[in-house]
């Protein structure tokens, strides 16, 4: 271990290296302004983390992060539309119109105690503790920092980058490695196994052996996170266009089942990962292609065995179908409530798309028109395709929903009408008083 740690805050302080692929004018022009503006008034600036990451990658970053040695009370003066924000650790929000800048002071591994990695740091180095931040030096600042890939530092000005910890290499490699020892760094903060996946999924790399080797033992750690972290987090995983690769590693590293405490009691698991899969794939290429996308949907996916099961049980309890779904939904939702939070803006219209599963085959009479006029008959019929395609048999409803949205109002009557008579009002059925097979439910 100490020779690990020996190897990163070696005799050669930094390998300092004038960059190929990165270039001055590739950063955001208001964090260059940031850096500019901090070294300007005496102190060390850099763009670091994601968005230095993603420009080696050939990547647009998501956003620009800078780093530097002023306290955040010496960085706020220095902008005129900043603010302190933060309590356990201050950051500094700059403004420039609709983009906002995070200013990270230079800070040591948050508990010494745990790590050997940081407690070598406490020995060699001065982090000064002041209030709840421990500042540090900027070798410090990578050490603490997640992975190697993510501890790169480019200075706009000078156009230099800087790496203590091979992050240059892992780029070339394509390997995710965690800085210091992968189980201490993911008890420190469980969230890191998750973002270990979703940088593996979203950048096309390989999370280095020893740094995957810990995860699916220490992944039930994450019920020690808040349930609205975890769901901050799910958001990110889930919608950010890479959301099947990402699926399909936190099923294998057994984070899933983390995320989604009822996952894996869920009836038909196989329809229910293909379902899953399925979802994903469908909300990635929503993303490529620019569509509007909601967390409700994926939600809605992830949920929806459980759903299913339990309002099947509570029918056959005796329950009316209205409110056994009602019921299953509100008995699955307080499950996951536990886990994740989920916004009611988010799981008012999941409880809509789900009940719009048993609505959608009771077809007869003006019901199939007041259907396609409801708000969220889009998203049920988009579900309701997702179940179809999944393998669940539904009997060819999707496509008869599919045709009758194609059809004009007359042609739209007589497939109602060819439904059968099956119908539920007692009218209806001396109408037709032989029936055949009953096509729908109602
Ligand atoms: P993204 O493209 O998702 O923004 P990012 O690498 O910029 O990726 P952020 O969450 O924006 O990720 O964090 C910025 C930087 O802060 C990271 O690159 C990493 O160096 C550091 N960091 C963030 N979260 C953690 C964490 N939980 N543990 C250690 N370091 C972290
Ligand atoms: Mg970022």
């Amino acid at each position: 271990m100490l020779k690990f740690i020996t190897r990163f805050l070696g005799a050669e302080k930094s390998r300092r290296q004038p960059s190929a692929a990165i270039s001055p004018e590739m950063i955001d022009s208001n964090a260059r302004e940031v850096v500019k503006t901090l070294q300007k008034a005496g102190f060390e600036a850099y763009v670091v983390g994601g968005c230095v990451r993603d420009l080696l990658l050939g990547l647009k970053p998501k956003d620009f992060d800078v780093a530097t040695n002023a306290a955040p009370w010496e960085v706020k003066p220095l902008f005129r539309r900043a603010r302190v924000i933060g309590r356990r650790f201050q950051i500094v929000h700059a403004q420039f119109g609709r983009e906002i800048i995070e200013i990270t002071t230079f800070r040591a591994p948050a508990d010494p105690e745990q790590s050997s990695a940081s407690r070598h740091l406490k020995q060699t180095d001065s982090g000064v503790l002041t209030r709840d931040n421990v500042f540090g030096s900027m070798e410090e600042d990578a050490l603490r920092r997640d992975f190697t890939v993510n501890a790169l530092y480019y200075d706009p000005s000078s156009d230099t980058l800087y790496d203590y910890v091979d992050g240059l290499a892992d780029i070339k490699r394509q390997t995710l490695r965690m800085i210091g020892q992968p189980a201490t760094r993911y008890r420190e903060d469980p969230v890191r196994m998750l973002r270990a996946v979703r940088f593996a999924a979203k950048l096309g790399f390989a999370i280095e052996k020893k740094t995957a080797a810990p995860i699916a033992k220490l992944a039930p750690m994450l019920g020690q996170i808040s349930s609205s972290r975890l769901f901050d987090e799910s958001l990110k995983l889930f919608l950010s266009g890479d959301g099947l690769a990402t699926y399909q590693l936190l099923r294998d590293h057994r984070l899933m089942a983390e995320l989604v405490p009822g996952i894996t009691h869920a009836d038909n698991l196989a329809t229910a990962d293909e379902l899953y899969a399925l979802a994903f794939a469908n909300t990635d290429q929503r993303l490529a292609e620019g569509k509007s996308i909601t967390p409700a949907f994926i939600w809605a996916a992830l949920l929806w065995p459980q759903v299913a099961a339990a309002a099947a049980k509570l029918e056959r309890s005796g329950l009316s179908t209205a409110i056994a779904v009602d019921e299953a939904a509100n008995k699955v939702l307080a499950k996951q409530l536990a886990r994740t939070s989920i916004p009611r803006r988010f799981s008012q219209p999941m409880r809509e798309i789900w009940e719009l599963q048993w609505r959608l085959p009771q077809r007869f009479g003006s019901r199939a028109e007041r259907l396609v006029e409801n708000p969220r008959f889009r998203a049920g019929y988009d579900f309701l395709l997702l179940r179809e395609h999944s393998g669940e048999a539904l009997d060819g409803l999707g496509e008869w929903w599919t045709r009758y949205q194609q059809c004009d109002s007359d042609q739209r009557r007589q497939m109602v009408n060819l439904l059968g008579a099956g119908g539920p009002r007692k009218r209806r059925r001396r109408k037709r008083p032989a029936p055949s097979k009953r096509a729908d439910q109602g």
